[in-house]
């Protein structure tokens, strides 16, 4: 069994409504790991090339980027509801690989993380 980790980054705002100081508009650098999974490695010799892991984790950090949560995700921005969103924004781009997309990790800061993955693929 193989497995790569590739991180991202992105800065934005949000407010989360919980009655306590989350709910004032503050923000975040968020880092963002991706981890992929695979029984076997492909022709080169990888799970799937880490730049191209790379390429499409920018894409979809790039919507998030510089934003206002609250106005461009249709859900509370917490950090577990951005780990799903951005999991199932790239699962799609590595079926059919021969790999799978096991588990996404956001983190507000160095002490916090939220990690979403679905226990079926985690676990193969
Ligand atoms: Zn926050």
């Amino acid at each position: 069994m193989y497995k790569i980790r590739v991180k991202g980054n992105f800065s934005a705002a949000h407010r989360i409504f919980q009655r306590n100081k989350c709910e004032n508009l503050h923000g975040h650098n968020w880092e963002v790991e991706v981890c992929l999974k695979a029984e076997k490695l492909n022709k080169d010799g990888m799970i799937v090339d880490f730049r191209e892991v790379k390429e499409r984790l920018i894409k979809v950090l790039e919507n998030l980027d510089h934003k206002y949560l609250n106005e461009v995700l249709p859900f509370s921005p917490t950090s577990e509801n951005i780990a799903r969103y951005i999991f199932e924004q790239l699962e799609k781009d590595f079926e059919k690989r021969g790999c799978w997309l096991s588990a996404v990790s956001v983190k507000e800061d160095k002490d916090v993380e939220a990690i979403y993955y679905e226990r079926k693929k985690d676990n193969l």
